[in-house]
């Protein structure tokens, strides 16, 4: 069996800021994360053993004691940033700039009077940022959820971490249904995300099975799972090296290799090292 890595996997720049900033902080006890910095226990649990407190995404609202509180990279909305400094917080922000750009757009969108239709995952941390600051606003997880909506204006934009393929599928209903409508698409998918999608669709066609690492939370990782499923690839999603259970690869000749963007390089290569344990003959 070989094991083929994705030309592109693991940590994008966004994650690679944001743990740069937190290793740079010096009393990590009087900083309370607000929510994940991002959707990987691992990266969580070493942020915890360092000392940080952490607010958990359901329960942001709270306010902390902590006299810092640091904004994830997923980002928060400008009416929740305003609620932390008036309540005195010192903030550190390690929103990402890709997550910046899809809260401008949807700024542009809302002052010249569109309907805005966020396509991603409701509930998700960075679509509730963005939508929390829009008077009109749905989201939109698949082309089924598209309906005619009773707006001249529908401005439409992306998480960042959509599928490309997802994006058509639902802009495409949204224009189909709506063909009286003034429709303005703002392509908000950030560059890593489709580099990991691409990436992977070549891979797909190399090999038989595909290992996925990534949270069990993680959006991207998520996607890329869905992805081979898609392409009907089995897809093995695992958080770490211990996950993986050997029965899995029998049969296999050639399997593939990839991470979400807030897969640590460290657990990337554990995984690797395990899959060649796991069929000693492999060759990487
Ligand atoms: S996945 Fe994209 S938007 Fe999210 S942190 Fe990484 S680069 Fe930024």
């Amino acid at each position: 069996m070989r094991v083929i890595r994705s030309e592109v996997l693991g940590l994008c720049f966004g994650v690679r800021d944001a743990l740069a900033i937190m290793n740079g902080v010096e009393r990590p006890a009087e900083v309370t994360v607000h929510g994940e910095l991002v959707h990987n226990p691992i990266v969580l649990h070493q942020l915890e053993r360092r000392g940080f407190k952490n607010s958990g995404e359901a329960s942001r609202q709270v306010l902390t004691e902590t006299p810092v509180v640091l904004i994830t990279a997923h980002g928060v909305s400008d009416a929740e940033r305003g609620r932390l400094e008036r309540a005195g917080k010192t903030l550190i922000d390690t929103t990402c700039p890709l997550v910046e750009r899809a809260h401008r757009a949807a700024i542009t969108l809302r002052d010249a009077g569109y309907h805005v239709l966020i396509i991603g995952r409701k509930g998700h941390v960075e679509v509730r940022g963005i939508a929390e600051d829009l008077p009109s606003v749905d989201v939109i997880e698949s082309a089924d959820d598209v309906i005619a909506y009773p707006h001249t204006r529908l401005g439409i934009l992306c998480q960042t971490t959509a599928p490309e393929r997802l994006v058509r599928d639902v802009r495409r209903a949204i224009e189909e249904r709506n063909p009286g409508a003034e429709i303005r698409f703002m392509d908000t998918v950030c560059l890593p995300t489709k580099d990991h999608q691409r990436a992977l669709e070549r891979l797909i066609e190399k090999v038989e099975a595909m290992v996925v690492v990534g949270g069990r939370n993680s959006n991207n990782t998520k996607e890329l799972v869905a992805l081979c499923r898609e392409r009907d690839i089995p897809a093995f999603h695992v958080q770490d090296a211990s996950e993986l259970e050997p029965k899995w690869f029998d049969g296999y000749e050639t399997v593939g290799l990839t991470a979400g963007t807030s897969t640590l390089d460290a657990t990337i290569n554990d995984v690797e090292r395990a899959l060649v344990r796991i069929k000693p003959e492999v060759m990487a």
